[in-house]
């Protein structure tokens, strides 16, 4: 190891940053956060001192540092880019023996500043010796993805707790499992879930439970996930989380393969499956296994295309689970029309063609379709219709009775964000042919409205990479 990595108690201490810019900006910024009293050397601090330009630690001088300026200080930085006064500045700070660091300079650092991923408390530094800070900032991108935002203010509140676990558990063995068990378990979940009261009543019975003796009471919970349309990529970091932490998936057949591989290597995986006519499991014992699941003690994780809440009775699952008493938690997906859309270039509102958008779906619980049409085919609009292939003429057919002119563009979106992705365009008069041709397999969505037009200039998205898209993935989460 080249350096001595250390984390330096600064507060109330002098720590000199010589330059006005953006480099000086943010050393500023970090040593105010920890506490130090920082003396800004520049004849001007530029837009980015902005937010604590007034900071009551704050000194700014409008001369170079001086050796007096020197006394007592502990750390200077040198950012001015000017070589003859980053080379006095690291003369005086040597004289001073304060410790200086030149940016991009190695030769003038007498120790170098990490990469850093700040959930404070917890903070984590990554160097990579000064050899290629680059590296250091890809890491630090990799590491923020794949820890919840709210990790440092878990490990506050549990600073809180750590007496109250003291004076019930006795041993550091006990404690160390009991710290672990919450931490790895309901506790930390219900915490970075946003509920306070949740992970209390869960730390709560845990203690009780090691007071009297016993192991804490093995309730698993159910994690209801969005995963988006299809592209791995979209999605969300509590997702990618939940999917780390799961005991057994439930997935069924919107999902993806590049997303399936996301999921905790050893984590069980059941197929629950549905098409629109062949149901593999029925809703019921879907809900009923995740009861029976959690119920082991299992984190089960409950993984939907899109958005759990829309088209993909999430809110049927979850009255089950909350009539038996089992914590959840959803994660919002992108769902289909949202994905489809970007990807083929279509805005689903513009203002030129449409102030408002409809999500419908032409199946409904029988397969009937009973819509109301004089809303649908109202002026300025989009619709966007879930499971819609199989009706695409009768949903032609309706729109051109109700009154929508034969020219009203439709696009039929295929695996949409997906790298076999299909965007077929035309008219209501035209598309079913198109769509005949193009053999298309679904999922597919179906948009109508003149924001279709758009997509010949808009459409961004070469689907067709899909290998190397999946090894991107792998590379950027390390998963
Ligand atoms: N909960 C999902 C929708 C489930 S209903 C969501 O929010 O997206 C299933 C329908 O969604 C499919 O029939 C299709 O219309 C649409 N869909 C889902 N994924 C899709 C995709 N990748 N491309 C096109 N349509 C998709």
């Amino acid at each position: 190891m080249e350096y001595l990595p250390i984390f330096l108690d600064v507060k109330g201490r002098k720590v000199i940053v010589d330059g006005g810019e953006t480099s000086a900006a943010r050393r500023v910024e970090r040593a105010l956060d920890a506490g130090a009293e920082v003396h800004v050397f520049a004849e001007e601090l530029g837009e980015e001192f902005r937010p604590f330009r007034d900071h009551p630690s704050l000194v700014h001088h409008t001369r170079p540092p001086a050796e007096r300026d020197f006394v007592s200080a502990i750390v200077a930085y040198g950012t001015t880019e000017d070589p003859d006064r980053d080379a006095r500045l690291y003369d005086l700070a040597n004289d001073m023996r304060v410790l200086a660091n030149v940016a991009d300079n190695l030769p003038y650092c007498d120790f170098i500043t990490p990469s850093i991923i700040d959930r404070s408390p917890i903070v984590i530094a990554i160097s990579s010796g000064g050899n290629a800070p680059i590296i250091g900032r890809i890491l630090k991108a990799r590491i923020e993805a794949i820890l919840p935002a709210a990790y440092g203010h878990l490990a506050a509140w549990i600073g809180t707790l750590r007496d109250r676990v003291m004076a019930v558990i006795d041993s550091p063995e006990g404690r160390r499992a009991f710290w672990e068990s919450a931490i790895d378990g309901p506790v930390a979940d219900q915490f970075l879930a946003g509920n306070l009261d949740g992970a209390r009543d869960r730390f709560e019975d845990a203690l009780e439970a090691a007071r009297a003796g016993d192991s804490p009471a093995n309730v698993g919970e159910v994690y209801l996930v969005g995963a988006g349309p299809g592209d791995p990529d979209l999605l969300t970091f509590r997702a990618l989380h939940l999917m780390q932490r799961a005991d057994v998936v439930l997935y069924d057949r919107l999902l993806g393969r590049g997303i399936l591989n996301l999921v905790r290597r050893d984590a069980e995986r059941i197929y629950v499956g549905k098409k629109a006519k062949d149901h593999t499991m029925a809703q019921e014992d879907i809900s009923a296994l995740m009861v029976r699941l959690a119920k082991e003690g299992k984190r089960v994780l409950r993984l939907k295309g899109g958005d759990p809440f829309i088209f993909g009775r999430g809110g049927e699952e979850l009255e089950t689970l909350a009539d038996a008493n089992i914590p959840f938690q959803i994660v919002p997906g992108i769902t289909a029309a949202s994905g489809c859309a970007s990807y083929a270039g279509i805005p689903l509102t513009h203002r030129d063609h449409a102030q408002s958008c409809v999500f419908t779906t032409a199946h409904g619980r029988d397969g009937v379709i009973a819509l109301d049409w004089e809303m649908l085919t109202k002026p300025q609009q989009t619709v966007a219709i879930y499971m819609g292939l199989g009706s695409l003429e009768l949903l032609v057919d309706k729109f051109k009775e109700h009154g929508t002119h034969h020219d009203m563009p439709i696009a039929v979106i295929d695996k949409g964000t997906r790298q076999d992705q299909t965007v077929v365009t035309g008219t209501l008069l035209d598309i079913i042919e198109k769509v005949k041709q193009a053999e298309l397999s679904g999922p597919s969505l179906v948009l109508i409205g003149t924001v279709v037009t758009l997509s010949d200039r808009l459409n961004w998205f070469a689907p067709g990479q899909a290998d190397m898209h999946e090894m991107t993935i792998h590379a950027q989460t390390g998963l």
